[in-house]
């Protein structure tokens, strides 16, 4: 068990980051980003406030205004908060979404810290590198699409997009260039890796669904679920009885935390830390 050192006492010297969204009360990060600050000592605190659709760059304004050092950005804001920075990342551009900003100096920068934070969670649940591997993604909105680019950009042999809205599919699937193609559920039997990008499973487990046919899913599998509640999905269940490797989506949440972190502060991130405190802000979160 991780002994968490106390916070520092807030001064006028404490740095603030925030996260912004709306509905934004059940939000984990404060919690993963505080354990961090206190774990490395650093005089920063991390707060939720609610932000109100079509506020996202009156909210920009105000992070200037007011100093803060990083902003964690939720739905709805992630397209419509472009508009108030001043440079966007390549990722961030390419996706049409920023979940973080980052105040240098005097410029606001925005990124998506989701693709590189599934690859993270990969790593540390898997050991794996999606070098050369034939992957399946389930879904195309904003998480799949990140986690489409990072494959691709990580060196994926094929990234096949499965979703229930075909014009959707493509447009996902061609954020990985050539290795992408819109797939269909037989691609599975094919696949080392299958990450689910659905909420299909999400809740409180009693409806049991599943995103895809059980029958598809097979020994050498890896099943990268991004829902983390409840903490073992259906489709986890179905494919650690079939002999996959399965993980849910707490490793993603935070190492795509933990790039934040790096970005705001310039530090390495205390992912442990950050880890540890995870179950306790799902626990606060319900
Ligand atoms: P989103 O933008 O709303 O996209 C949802 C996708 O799932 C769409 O492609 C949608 O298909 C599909 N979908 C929704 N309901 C479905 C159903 N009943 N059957 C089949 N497909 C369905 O959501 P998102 O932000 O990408 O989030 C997706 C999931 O990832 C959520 O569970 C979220 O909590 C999780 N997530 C986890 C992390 C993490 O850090 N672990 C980060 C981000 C998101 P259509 O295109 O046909 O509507």
């Amino acid at each position: 068990m991780h002994e968490q050192p106390p916070a520092r006492p807030i001064t006028a010297r404490t740095q603030v980051v925030a996260v912004i969204g709306d509905p934004i009360g059940h939000s984990l990060s404060p919690t993963i980003h505080n354990a961090g600050f206190a774990e490395v000592g650093l005089d920063w605190r991390c707060v939720a406030l609610p932000v109100r659709a079509g506020d996202a760059v009156a909210a920009a304004g105000g992070m200037r205004a007011l100093g803060l050092r990083g902003l964690s950005v939720t739905m709805p804001h992630k397209s419509d908060i472009a508009a108030g920075l001043d440079r966007l990342s390549t990722a961030a551009t390419a996706l049409g979404s920023v979940n973080c900003v980052t105040r240098r100096n005097d410029e606001l920068l925005g990124d998506n810290t989701d693709g590189a934070g599934f690859l993270g969670g990969l790593r540390e649940d898997f050991d794996l590198e999606p070098v050369g591997v034939d992957c399946v993604v389930l879904g195309a909105g904003g998480a799949a699409r990140a986690v489409v680019l990072a494959l691709a950009d990580a060196g994926a042999r094929s990234v096949r997009v499965v979703n229930r809205t075909r014009s959707r599919a493509e447009q996902a699937a061609a954020l990985a260039g050539t290795v992408g193609a819109v797939g269909t559920p037989a691609d599975v039997v094919d696949a080392g890796l299958l990450v689910n990008a659905t909420p299909v499973g999400m809740g409180d487990g009693s409806s049991a669904q599943l995103p895809i046919d059980p029958d598809l899913l097979h020994p050498g599998l890896v099943v990268a679920e991004l829902v983390y509640h409840p903490a073992e999905t259906a489709l986890m269940a179905a494919a650690a009885a079939a002999g996959a490797r399965t993980a849910n989506g707490v490793s993603m949440l935070v190492h795509q935390a933990a790039v934040a972190f790096t970005l705001w502060t310039g530090q390495p991130a205390p992912v442990a830390a950050m880890g540890a405190a995870a179950p306790a802000a799902l626990a606060e979160a319900g």
